[in-house]
Formats: C-alpha cells, structure tokens, sequence
C-alpha cells in the first residue's frame, strides 16, 4: 500500500513539513512534525481522517534529525508505544539534541560566520535563530529508539524499504525505497527547489566537510534508481524525479558559473557573494543563500577553479590564474 501524506505547520521558513502514514497491516508514520500543540493537533487530524490515534501507532520511522522532521517524537513516545526508529549516524541528535546543537553553535560562532565576513549583528541573527531551533529539540529516551543501518530493510504498509545513506542536505539523511512498487521516500534529499547544503559542525570541530559536493553524489545515487513517485519532506507528491533533479542540477551549474564571475570581478567574501547573488532575499532570510554559496565555493574549489586564501580572519576567494 502506498503512505498518506500528513502536513503539518512549522514556525520556520520552511513553511509546512510532510509526515507518511501506513495505515497497513500495522501504523506506521514516517517523521513527526516539529514539537508545538499546532502541529499536534493537526497529526491528531491527520491521523483521525484514517480512523487512528496517536496511541495506535506501532513504529515512528525518523528520515532525518532536524527538528521538523522528528521534533515530536519524545510527545509521540508519552502518548503511546510506538517505538522511534533512527539511522545510527543521526541517533545522537536525538537523544541529546541541545549537546549536538551546543556543538554546531560553537563552531558557526568561532570558526565559520565570521571567517564568512558577517557583521557582529548578522553572526548574532543566524546563532539566535539556532538557539531557537535548540530550544525547540526534545530528547527522546534510549530506550525508546532503535537504530537501522544503510542496506537495511524497514518494513511499512507490508513491504521492505531499503534504507539509503543520502547525505548532502543532513550527513544522517537517510532515504527509502520500494524496488517493486517503484515508491521513494526522499525527505529533504529531493525537494521542489534544490535542498540546501547544511554546513555542519565537523568531528573534529574546525574543519568543515563541504556539503554540496556531497549532496551531488547523492543526486548520482538517486538518478541510478528507477523511481515512479517520490515522497517529499515539502511540498506535493513528486512524479518526475530525474527531469526535477536534472534541472536542479543545471541551476547549481548556472548559480556556481555566476559565482565564479563574480569573484573575478573583484568579489571576494562569501557575504559579498550572499549580498549579490540573493539581493531578493529579506536581509535576515540569507541563511539559506549562505549555505548555498559556501557550496558554490567549495564546487569551485574542488575544480581547482579558484583558490581560498585567509586575509585578516576573512576567507577571500581569486580565479586561479588572475
Ligand atoms: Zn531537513
């Protein structure tokens, strides 16, 4: 059987995130909502318009460990007996959510915004907004969670979904799949617009792993896979999935191109960059384009296209061979 799609409000820019319901042979829902009483009573909706209550699920399957995807788990876990269920690699984020934020706050405060050259009042916006976020996380107990590993087989509405690492978006992001029926359950690993390349908190706190790099090798992985639907965490059911991941492809082409000129015009800075390339954006709605540059950069650099030097604490970024 094919999973219901389940909006549910979130109070950030994302807008709305999406939950999947299997209603067989047993209740299964896929990611949770954020943690607030809207969102709640609209999963209690959700669930009502199919004849279920939160008690009746069995199994809360987690894609990924940001806080629109799995923020009500630990409410989910004090209304009933589900289990929540995780990929190892995101199991952290959920049962000490405020230490991994601690973490990623630490290293955007001291190692990335301001090397970015954000002012003191933009570094203060970005860290509030993930204080924010923090606050909103509630830890799930241990003993309420079990971990699945990539190449294992979940089983919803019947059938064995393949679990498949997909980093890029999140490093934990993990997607699923129906070989047979052809289903795809790609969270924030496809979306309408292009996700967006999540600078993390590298394991050793300083150097930053580039993320659109990887969230490319992970289109590569998705374009391999024969898939007749996909199931966004945002937004609509998804029917074409190559074309959608094809144009994608070309805008990041495109948007690294116009990048690439623009440093060679004698833009140096990625705020420079951000300022430029997203002048449509509310000043304090760049984050997203903040994340998406930083990508642009690290394509470029990865191609040997331009270097990166550190002048006075700001990364600067020449053409190679100007
Ligand atoms: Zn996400």
């Amino acid at each position: 059987m094919n999973p219901f799609r389940i909006e549910l409000p979130t109070p950030f820019d994302v807008g709305s995130v999406n939950v999947y319901l299997f209603t067989e042979p047993e209740p299964v829902l896929v990611d949770t909502g954020v943690d607030s009483d809207e969102s709640w009573a609209a999963l209690q909706d959700g669930l009502a318009a199919h004849g279920l209550a939160v008690a009746d699920l069995q199994r809360v399957v987690i894609t990924h460990a940001h806080v629109d995807h799995f923020g009500a788990a630990a409410r989910l876990t004090a209304h009933g007996d589900a289990q929540i269920y995780i990929a190892d690699l995101g199991y952290e984020w959920l049962v000490a959510p405020k230490r991994k934020w601690a973490q990623r706050i630490d290293f955007y405060r001291d190692y990335f915004l301001g090397p970015c050259g954000l002012s003191p009042q933009a570094q203060q916006m970005v860290l509030a907004y993930m204080t924010f976020a923090a606050k909103s996380s509630t830890p799930v107990a241990p003993e309420r969670i079990t971990t699945f590993t990539a190449g294992d087989q979940l089983l919803m509405g019947g059938l064995d979904w393949k679990v498949l690492h997909m980093p890029g978006h999140a490093s934990h992001q993990t997607c699923f799949y129906q070989a047979t029926t052809r289903q795809f359950i790609s969270a924030d690993m496809l979306l309408h617009k292009a996700p967006t390349p999540i600078v993390e908190e590298p394991p050793d706190g300083k150097t930053r792993r580039p993320s659109l790099p990887l969230l490319l090798n992970s289109f590569t992985i998705l374009e391999g896979l024969d898939i007749a639907i996909a199931y966004p965490g945002h937004g609509p059911l998804i029917h074409n999935p190559h074309e959608l991941i094809q144009q994608q492809r070309q805008r990041i082409e495109a948007r690294k191109q116009e990048a690439l000129n623009h440093i060679r015009q004698g833009c140096q800075s990625v705020i420079e960059l951000v300022n430029l390339m997203y002048a449509h954006y509310p000043e304090n709605g760049r984050i997203a384009g903040l994340w998406m540059v930083v990508g642009y950069l690290d394509l470029l650099k990865a191609e040997g296209a331009i270097e990166e030097r550190e002048v006075g604490g700001i990364w600067r970024y020449f053409v190679k061979g100007d």
